[in-house]
């Protein structure tokens, strides 16, 4: 007879949302189907943007210009500048692939370099870098943790750690998000069950993408010292974005680097670039060069790329002669404080902690979700919106990044808009009128 093919999508499919499952909650919950939600997240997946990485962009195809609060380029080095033209002169000696793996043929000079000084950056003995920021953590956790291991992983951690974990076999178990009476509940409970574990690593991120939170650091590091526990840090969110010098949240709570034993990063935001990178001990790094499935399988960082993270790198540091890495950290910081108290005040309910540069307006509803996106665009404001599955189906949100390239007078304007916007919507809570449960 004839054989039955299971389709390769349905028509229900939505990117990874189901959406006859949300439709379904959705009822439980009372609330309006998703339709808005999903014609508005497939807008969004459409959209095709000019000059994405400055703090106003156009559409393309139209005329009229958006300001950017959707972008992760938290020290404006993603846009044009001396950052773009260093990385152009090495795509002109170097050209544009690195065309091996690193394991293979694929180090080059500038690759040495890089390393060298993100070691220097973090505090740590040696880095290794990779060309992604997200294959960082999934191809690297499973050589650092396997079948007779146990993960303990924040609730909240990014999706390419989630993959890592589930690609290595360990046991995971989840704490509650921030949750540090929970981490060390299922930190003695690994010790005191009957199955001995061979590792155990507690895997947090500096920042939380969605939540606008800080990882409470010492916290972690005290439990993971009484446990004898390893630590993985994911720091694709702080680094150069939060700490005095923008050395991330190790130097924002004054910890000392040598405790964090993997310290991750992406060099997508505060870097404006792309790939990541994994500081640590020499034995980790060199385990790490000699087992990663990345570096040996997958195509070293083009050395335009790695061009261009060292000229960030070191305006950071300083060492281009200007105090233009610390005016932007500080500009920065300054945004971010401003932009979420003035939010506060106008009576939106905000997550995440003061010194972070994401800021979380939540608007609860996936419907007010959508018609807040449309409502900011029409006033010429560009945001990310997100909802189920990246948040609770009942915490979406608008998800402003703040950048140092925001002027003062482009964060009032925004903040005029969403003033009025969440008049509009309903999205202002006092006492007399809470947030939804
Ligand atoms: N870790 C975290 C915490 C992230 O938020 C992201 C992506 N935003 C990644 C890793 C993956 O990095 P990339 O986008 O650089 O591939």
């Amino acid at each position: 007879g004839r054989e039955e093919y299971t389709p390769l999508y349905r028509t229900d499919d939505f990117g990874g949302f189901h959406a006859r499952n949300i439709f379904r909650r959705w009822q439980d919950c009372f609330c309006n189907p998703i339709d808005s939600a999903a014609t508005n997240m497939v807008s969004l997946m459409e959209r095709r943007f000019e000059n994405k990485l400055s703090s106003r962009f156009t559409l393309t195809g139209e005329s009229h210009s958006y300001i950017n609060l959707g972008s992760y380029n938290y020290l404006g080095f993603g846009g044009l500048g001396p950052c773009a033209d260093q990385a152009e002169t090495a795509t002109l000696r170097y050209g544009v692939g690195s065309a091996a793996a690193r394991q293979e043929i694929g180090t080059q000079r500038l690759h040495v370099q890089l390393e060298t000084l993100v070691a220097e950056f973090l505090g740590t003995e040696d880095a290794i870098t990779f060309g992604m920021g997200f294959a960082t953590n999934s191809t690297n956790i499973p050589s650092l943790v396997g079948p007779d291991c146990l993960v303990i992983s924040d609730k909240m951690n990014h999706a390419s750690i989630i993959l890592g974990m589930r690609l290595s076999g360990a046991k995971i178990r989840v704490f509650a998000h921030n949750d540090m009476a929970d981490l060390e509940r299922q930190l003695i409970t690994a010790l005191t069950e009957e199955r001995r574990w061979r590792k155990v690593m507690i895997v947090v991120e500096g920042v939380y993408s969605m939540e606008g939170s800080i990882v409470l650091l010492p916290d972690v590091i005290r439990l993971k010292k009484k446990y004898g526990a390893y630590l993985y840090l994911d720091e694709a969110h702080s680094i150069g974005a939060v700490g005095a010098t923008g050395r991330g949240v190790v130097e924002y709570y004054g910890c000392d680097p040598t405790d964090v034993d993997i310290m991750m990063g992406t060099f997508t935001k505060s870097f404006g670039a792309a790939g990541g990178y994994i500081g640590g001990s020499r034995a980790l790094v060199d385990h790490l060069r000699a087992h990663s499935h990345s570096a040996a399988y997958a195509l070293a960082m083009p050395p335009c790329v790695v061009q261009q993270v060292i000229a960030s790198m070191e305006i950071i540091l300083g060492r281009d002669g200007t105090d233009l890495g610390r005016r932007k950290i500080d500009t920065l910081a300054r945004n971010s404080h401003y932009f979420r108290q003035r939010l506060r005040q106008m009576g939106f309910i905000v997550y995440g902690n003061d010194d972070s540069p994401v800021v979380p307006l939540m608007s609860f509803f996936v419907s007010k979700t959508a018609a807040l996106y449309r409502r900011l665009k029409e006033h010429g404001v560009a945001t990310a919106v997100i909802a189920y599955p990246a948040t609770k189906l009942t915490e979406a949100r608008a998800r402003f990044c703040l950048s140092a390239s925001h002027t003062r007078q482009q964060l009032d304007y925004v903040l005029s808009v969403v003033d009025k916007v969440g008049d509009e919507l309903e999205l202002k809570y006092s006492q007399q009128r809470p947030p939804p449960a």
